[in-house]
C-alpha cells in the first residue's frame, strides 16, 4: 500500500513514537512523507531495525546500509509549507494514496494552513484512510481492513457526478 506520513514540528515526536512501534508493519509498504517528517521517518525505521537486532550483532558498516535501505523507501516530498502537502493532494487525485497519517497541530494556525486544509479536503473527498491523531492511526494499521487484498475502495459518485455536471455557456 502506499502510505504517506506527515506531522507538524509540535507532533513530529508522536508520530515517530508510533512509526518506532509499527516500524515492521510500515517497512513492508511504500512510504512518502513531506520532507522534515521524511527525514524522520527514515531515521526512525533504521533505528528501531537496529534495536531489534540488538547492539554489537551486526558489522560497523551496517547502520549506514540500513539507512540508504530506508532512504529508498521513503519517498521525501518537498515540506509541508513549500509544497508538500499539495503534491501529496496531487497523489490523492491520482489515486496513488491509499493511507494519510497526517498529526497536524491543532493548537496553532501554520502559515500553510490553506494547504492543509486543501489536503484533509481531499483524504476526506476520496475516501482514503485517513488518521489524524494516534488512536485512529493504530486502527487502521491494525484493522483485518488493512491491506486486504479484497478490500476495494469506494469513490464517492460526487466526484463522477462532478466531473459530468451540466455547464451553461
Ligand atoms: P515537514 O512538513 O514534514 O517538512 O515538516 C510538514 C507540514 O508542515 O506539512
Amino acid at each position: 500500500m502506499n502510505i504517506a506520513l506527515v506531522a507538524h514540528d509540535g507532533r513530529k515526536k508522536e508520530l515517530m513514537e508510533w512509526v518506532r512501534y509499527n516500524w515492521e508493519t510500515l517497512s513492508q509498504h511504500n512510504l512518502y512523507a513531506t520532507g522534515t517528517t521524511g527525514k524522520l521517518v527514515i531515521q526512525t525505521l533504521t533505528e528501531a531495525h537496529l534495536d531489534m537486532i540488538g547492539l554489537g550483532n551486526y558489522p560497523d558498516d551496517y547502520p549506514a546500509k540500513l539507512h540508504a535501505t530506508y532512504t529508498a523507501k521513503v519517498t521525501c516530498l518537498h515540506s509541508g509549507p513549500l509544497s508538500g502537502d499539495a503534491e501529496l493532494g496531487a497523489m490523492i487525485g491520482n489515486n496513488k494514496l491509499d493511507v494519510l497519517i497526517f498529526f497536524c497541530d491543532n493548537l496553532i494556525q501554520q502559515g500553510h494552513q490553506n494547504d492543509i486544509y486543501g489536503l484533509t479536503r481531499l483524504a476526506s473527498l476520496y475516501n482514503i484512510a485517513f488518521a489524524t491523531n494516534r488512536t485512529t492511526a493504530d486502527m487502521i494499521l491494525t484493522s483485518p481492513l488493512f491491506n486486504n487484498p479484497n478490500y476495494k475502495r469506494i469513490l464517492p459518485a460526487a466526484i463522477e457526478n462532478y466531473i459530468n455536471r451540466d455547464i451553461n455557456f
